[in-house]
């Protein structure tokens, strides 16, 4: 049975790809562009296009957002420059810890007045940043706490790419307990859907990865980019020639039920988006982490870890790696946690039939800021 509010976000897919015109645009930002494409900015403005290089240079090298910082840019002409390349996208409006300041998560406003959340853990020896890609989300997984409020846009390259920026900048000024560090690791899953959102995120994507001063400077392969398994975009991601890591959020090893957990199975089955998958890891020979939300009597039968283990492995053995998530209750949903025992042999029974298998932690649990929590009420 499919009810109408879950043939919904299907219909409004187009939407979700083309954004609605006649809207106004987030400030455009230098990490919105390539390095050609700032130099042209500011030469199309009259300005001297090599400033871009130094800009750029503050921006994703120094991490300085004070412009009283930017000492070799001649004084007249500040203002001019940084308000063409480095505009303001987002303001804090709340902070919370969690793990004694390991986590923090941040609810952000961007220039018209959507809420997004960011989400740094700090672990020995990582730093993952877990980033927003869309004000809300239009794949409404009912177990989801984003997922309930709908989509309201699409973030800009520079908005998902300021959440990292800002999280770098408190570790480099030691504001982060544990003092000085880094951002190690970004994950594409925080709100919204990035393959629905593909420019700005493989935009994102590229800045992340481009060497500084261009871009931060990470290796692609401590990027993760998380998907309810829009296949066309899961295809087109595996000829970029970027090593990201790709997480599908698959939930369900049969249509039946994948139907009701991840709505968009209607659109592509369990057999195209593993299908997908095995692609990804074939074209890239990047290992594939098979996201797993553990819920109750839903899906977590010990039938279903056999037979995930078995889809899994038809395509082939050691291209994909199960992650396990305790379901992060949402209030007011229907679903709930696993029990510990069921977990177990959920886990049991995929490594009996080769399946490598993890169980994901819980941070910031207690802050709502743990995995599909983020649904910036304020
Ligand atoms: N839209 C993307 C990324 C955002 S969510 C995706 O679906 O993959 C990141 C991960 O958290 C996904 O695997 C998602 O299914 C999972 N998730 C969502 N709600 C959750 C919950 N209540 N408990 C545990 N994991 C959840």
């Amino acid at each position: 049975m499919t009810e109408p509010t879950k043939t919904e976000p299907i219909k409004t897919l187009p939407l979700v790809f083309d954004e609605p015109r006649g809207r106004r645009k987030p400030p455009r930002h230098l990490a919105d562009l390539d390095e050609a494409g700032r130099k042209a900015l500011l030469t199309d403005a009259g300005l001297p296009g090599f400033r871009a290089k130094q800009l750029s240079n503050h921006y994703f090298a120094r991490l300085v957002d004070d412009p009283a910082e930017m000492t070799d840019l001649p004084a007249g002409q500040r203002d001019e420059l940084v308000s063409a390349l480095l505009p303001s996208l987002m303001t804090p409006v709340r902070t919370m810890e969690a793990d004694k300041g390991a986590t923090v998560k941040t609810l952000w406003k961007l220039f018209d007045g959507s809420l997004v959340e960011s989400v740094l853990m700090r672990y020995p020896g990582r730093v993952t940043m877990c980033v927003s890609s869309q004000a809300g989300c239009g794949m409404a997984c009912p177990f989801c706490a984003t997922g309930q409020g709908g989509l309201q846009r699409n973030m800009s390259t520079a908005e998902i790419v300021e959440q990292v920026v800002a999280g770098a900048r408190a570790l480099a000024r030691g504001e982060v307990a544990g003092g000085v560090g880094r951002v190690s690791n970004v994950v594409f899953m925080g709100m919204g859907e990035p393959m629905a959102n593909y420019k700005a995120m493989i935009g994102a994507v590229r800045r992340l990865t481009d060497p500084a001063p261009a871009g931060l400077g990470m290796s692609a392969r401590h990027v993760t980019v998380s998907t309810v398994g829009l296949v066309p975009r899961m295809l087109q991601l595996a000829d970029e020639g970027i090593p990201v890591t790709l997480a599908l959020s698959l939930h369900a090893p049969d249509d039946e039920l994948r139907n009701e957990l991840v709505p968009i199975n209607t659109r592509f089955s369990v057999a195209e988006t593993v299908d997908a998958a095995h692609n990804y890891f074939a074209k890239t020979g990047r290992r594939v982490s098979i996201e797993y939300a553990m819920m109750r009597d839903i899906n977590d039968q010990a039938w279903r870890a056999d037979l995930l283990a078995d889809v899994l492995n038809e395509r082939g053995r050691g291209w994909a790696h199960a992650n396990l998530i305790p379901l992060n209750e949402v209030p007011g949903s229907q679903f709930t946690r696993s029990r510990e025992e069921d977990m177990e042999e959920f886990v049991r029974r995929l490594e009996a039939k080769g399946i490598s298998t993890t169980m994901r932690d819980t941070r910031g649990n207690d802050i709502d800021a743990a995995c599909g929590q983020l649904a910036a009420s304020e």
